[in-house]
């Protein structure tokens, strides 16, 4: 049996990193700029931690002004919402993104709604999130966009593709679809209350599963060929009783892997896969940011 070629997160991820760098440091030497990127945490969420530890790591690893704003979990939305006015107003900082989710009795949709649609580099401002449904220029949230680099590496032009996303949410599900559709494929959205999602599932040739359920989509839902993005990140215990009584995890994709690798034709594994990308999109909306507040893009 043929087993799916791989779709490399690592390497893909270093190398948007690298031609980021280029990009930075041509930015720099022709017109003085230097793109920023804040990024604000609130609380001490250990996860959370992680994540904006390697977001200001990699920022400054391609060339970038990084700041990074650790706040109380006990801040209050005012005090929160002075600071996003700040960076706003701030010329050396390009892109601000305000790590989610939020302590309980802050209002993350009024949070992002704060931050300029110019410099919100996650993508979640109402503003972008109409214009990409609109199909026009916006900052698209992290994840979604390495979703699509690592599906125009592995297939070339996606025209016509009969495409299904299985999840609808707004930071994952949703623009993915949106970004199908604007790549000319034929999107179905899937979730929850779907009938018949291994039919619905075998009927694409991109299956993209962003659920958070640890390896539902087996095998048999997978279309012959098809290319296989697993967005899931899901944290489960060890098969092994030794290490699970040791209270041992580890990270699962939401697609049976070693199964779905013998019928797909492309596959990103779990982990090593998208979850590699969101940092270097990131990068990369900070940059396009930077070329786009300074009237620099091509
Ligand atoms: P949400 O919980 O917000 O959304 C999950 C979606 O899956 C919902 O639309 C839900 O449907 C659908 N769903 C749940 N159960 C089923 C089911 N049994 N059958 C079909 N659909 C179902 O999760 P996110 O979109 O935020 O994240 C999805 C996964 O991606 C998680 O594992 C998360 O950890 C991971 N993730 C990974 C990132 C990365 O960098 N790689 C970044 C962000 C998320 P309904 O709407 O009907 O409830």
């Amino acid at each position: 049996m043929s087993q799916a070629q791989i779709i490399d997160g690592k390497a893909t991820a270093e190398r948007i990193r690298a031609e980021v760098a280029v990009e930075v440091a041509a930015l720099k030497a022709e017109h003085g700029l230097t793109p920023g990127l804040a990024v604000v945490l609130v609380g001490e969420d250990p996860a959370s931690q992680v994540y904006v530890r390697s977001k200001g790591e990699h920022s400054k690893a391609v060339g970038m002004h990084s700041v990074t704003h650790l706040l109380a979990a006990d801040t209050r939305q005012d005090d929160l919402l002075a600071l996003v006015e700040t960076l706003n107003r701030d010329p050396a900082i390009h892109g601000i993104l305000v790590q989610l989710p939020l302590p309980k009795g802050l209002d993350e949709k009024a949070v992002i709604t704060a931050i300029d649609p110019a410099k919100d580099v996650d993508g979640l401002h109402p503003m972008n999130i109409g214009l990409l449904a609109q199909g026009q220029k916006a900052l698209v949230p992290c994840t979604p966009l390495g979703c699509m680099i690592m599906l125009s590496d592995a297939l070339g032009d996606l025209t016509g593709k009969r495409a299904v996303v299985v999840g609808r949410s707004v930071l994952v599900g949703k623009p993915i679809a949106q970004l199908l559709l604007a790549a000319d494929c034929t999107v179905t959205i899937a979730h929850s209350r779907t009938r018949d999602l291994a039919a619905v599932c075998r009927e694409a040739d991109i299956l993209v599963a962003a659920v958070g359920r640890p390896q539902m989509i087996k095998a048999d839902w997978i279309k012959p060929g098809a290319a296989v993005i697993d967005v899931g990140i899901n944290r489960v215990p060890f098969r092994d009783p030794v290490k699970a009584a040791a209270g041992k995890t580890k990270i699962v994709g939401d697609v049976a892997y070693k199964e779905a690798s013998a019928v797909a034709g492309f596959i990103t594994p779990v982990p090593g896969g998208v979850g590699l990308m969101t940092v270097a999109c990131l990068l990369r909306n900070t940059l396009t940011a930077a070329k786009r507040i300074a009237g620099l893009e091509a």
